[in-house]
């Protein structure tokens, strides 16, 4: 178990693999999981998305 680096908010980290991206079912922030041993999260670069139409 980890915590959401936005919200705090407890992440479930049963079945993670390096690299996963997830979204925070508190927040909604989409988390990637950096390492499982231990393991750490950090929010997902955002992607560009539909910014700037
Ligand atoms: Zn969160």
């Amino acid at each position: 178990m980890t915590n959401c680096p936005e919200c705090d908010a407890e992440v479930s980290c049963g079945a993670m693999i390096a690299g996963e991206i997830f979204p925070c079912r508190d927040c909604g922030t989409e988390l990637e999981v950096i390492a499982t041993t231990p393991i750490a999260i950090e929010r997902a670069p955002k992607e560009a998305e539909d910014w700037g139409e």
